[in-house]
């Protein structure tokens, strides 16, 4: 039985006045649904202000990404322990970081190895772009992504990675996958994937996410799926309304 999971990415949106705010408003309805593990990732100047605020709310916080360095000559960058010392949980290899900050699988696997080591529950972004869908390559590109990504990583700790399969063409574009297509991907690329990398156990034990465009009415299309453990939200995880609707249709009390 792998437990659902949805994280809401609010990538470089509210300042911390207004991430308290939301949380404020979010706290209860979202804490309050059992049966799906809730964890919200806002930008690294907020964590701090957050943190507190979810004390006894069975919510966890996330960072939307770090290096893999201890620490260092690193500028603007987030060391492990500095994540850890508000966050369970970190996203890594994101599109957007792939596509606008030059982060390559390499990266990738690094991030995932330090995230390890520090105990955090890491939440790593694969998927292709239009032009890889279109092309017919979402399966060699998705698979490459998991076995570089993954590569020398333990297989007796990788039930506590979470992967999130994020079609590119589907992120913030409103143009969401099917949950057929996603359920496919996931069950013929990511799992075979992780099975080669880890072993078939492994591989059935962690949880794979859908993300893109997901929202209050498309949610329980993905989660019908028996292949989708739940969800990586990103515009929708900024409405109170809409992010507590996405929670509640993961939920497996
Ligand atoms: C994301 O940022 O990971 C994402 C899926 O964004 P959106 O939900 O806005 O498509």
């Amino acid at each position: 039985m792998r437990t659902p999971l949805v994280a809401g990415n609010w990538k470089m949106n509210k300042t911390t006045a207004e991430a308290r705010e939301l949380v404020a408003t979010i706290l209860a309805p979202l804490g309050g649904i059992a049966g799906v593990e809730k964890v919200l990732c806002p930008p690294s100047t907020s964590l701090p202000v957050i943190a507190p605020m979810l004390t006894g709310a069975d919510i966890g916080l996330g960072a939307q990404n770090m290096h893999w360095e201890e620490k260092g000559a690193f500028t603007g960058e987030l060391a492990p322990s500095m994540v850890k010392e508000f966050c369970g949980y970190v996203i890594i290899g994101h599109s957007e970081r792939r596509a606008y900050f030059g982060e390559t699988d390499e990266h990738v696997n690094k991030k995932l190895r330090a995230a390890m080591k520090a105990g955090l529950t890491p939440i790593v972004c694969v998927g292709e772009t239009l032009d890889e869908y279109e092309s017919g390559r979402t399966g060699e590109v998705v698979s490459r992504q998991i076995k570089l990504g993954f590569a020398s990583v333990d297989s007796a700790s990788a039930s506590r990675i979470v992967i999130a399969y994020e079609p590119v063409w589907a992120i913030g574009t409103g143009k969401a996958s099917s949950g057929e297509n996603a359920n496919g991907v996931v069950r013929q690329v990511i799992r075979r994937a992780l099975s080669e990398v880890f072993n078939e156990n492994a591989a059935q034990s962690m949880r794979v996410l859908y993300g893109g465009s997901v929202t209050g009415s498309n949610a329980a299309e993905f989660f019908s799926q028996p292949e989708i453990d739940g969800a990586l939200v990103g515009g929708a995880s900024l409405k109170a309304d809409e992010f507590v609707a996405i929670a509640k249709a993961a939920s497996r009390p």
